[in-house]
C-alpha cells in the first residue's frame, strides 16, 4: 500500500516536471521552420558536401598531390591522377635525344585529377582535407537541400561535378585554357 502510495506520487511529480518542461519550450521562440513552406534565413552558414574550386573553365585548382586523402580520417576521398599523354612521334624523337644525353624529360602530364571519388556518407564535415590542401583546391558547399533514394546518391566524383557546374558537361578540363579564375 505504501509502495503504490509512493510510486503514485512519483509519477506524479514526473508530470509536473514533463509540463514544466513543456510550458518553457511553448513560450520559448521558435527557432525551427515548416520546410518547405518555408526556408531558413541563415542558409548562407549551412557546410554542405565538399567540392573542388576552379575556374569558369571547369578546370579544377587541384594538383593531384592526395594530400587531402591522405589526412582524412574517414578515407572519403580517392585521387585519381591523369595518365601522361601518348607523345607525338616528335615527341618520342625528342625524348629519346634528351635520353641519350642523359637528361630527364619534362614530365607534361596536367597536374589535375582525371578523377576525385569523394564519398559523401563516410564525411564528418571536419574541414581536415581543406587545410591540407596546397593550393586551396577543397571548399564546402552550401548545398543544404541535397537528397538521394541510395547511399550511392552520395558518391560523388568532384571533377564531374565541377563541369556539371561550368556548363562543361563531357569536356576535357584539362584542354581548357586557364584564366586564372576561381570561384569559391
Ligand atoms: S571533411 Fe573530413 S571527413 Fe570529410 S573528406 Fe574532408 S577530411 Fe574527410
Ligand atoms: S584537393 Fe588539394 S590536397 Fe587534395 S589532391 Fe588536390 S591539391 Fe592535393
Amino acid at each position: 500500500m505504501i509502495k503504490e502510495a509512493l510510486n503514485t506520487v512519483s509519477d506524479l511529480w514526473s508530470l509536473m516536471v514533463g509540463l514544466r518542461v513543456t510550458k518553457d519550450y511553448f513560450r520559448a521562440p521558435q527557432v525551427t521552420v515548416r520546410y518547405p513552406w518555408k526556408a531558413v534565413s541563415n542558409i548562407a552558414t549551412y557546410k554542405g558536401h565538399l567540392e573542388l574550386v576552379g575556374g569558369k573553365t571547369g578546370k579544377p585548382k587541384c594538383i593531384s598531390c592526395g594530400m587531402c586523402a591522405l589526412a582524412c580520417p574517414s578515407n572519403c576521398l580517392t585521387v585519381v591522377k591523369r595518365k601522361p599523354p601518348k607523345p607525338t612521334p616528335e615527341e618520342e624523337q625528342a625524348l629519346a635525344e634528351a635520353k641519350a644525353k642523359g637528361e630527364k624529360p619534362k614530365d607534361k602530364t596536367p597536374k589535375d585529377p582525371e578523377k576525385f571519388i569523394y564519398d559523401f556518407t563516410l564525411c564528418s564535415l571536419c574541414g581536415t582535407c581543406m587545410e591540407n590542401c596546397p593550393v586551396g583546391a577543397l571548399d564546402f558547399t552550401g548545398s543544404a537541400y541535397l537528397a538521394g533514394y541510395s547511399r550511392e546518391d552520395f558518391h560523388f566524383d568532384l571533377v564531374q561535378l565541377l563541369k556539371n557546374q561550368a556548363g562543361l558537361e563531357g569536356m576535357d578540363a584539362s584542354a581548357a585554357p586557364e584564366t586564372g579564375q576561381s570561384e569559391a
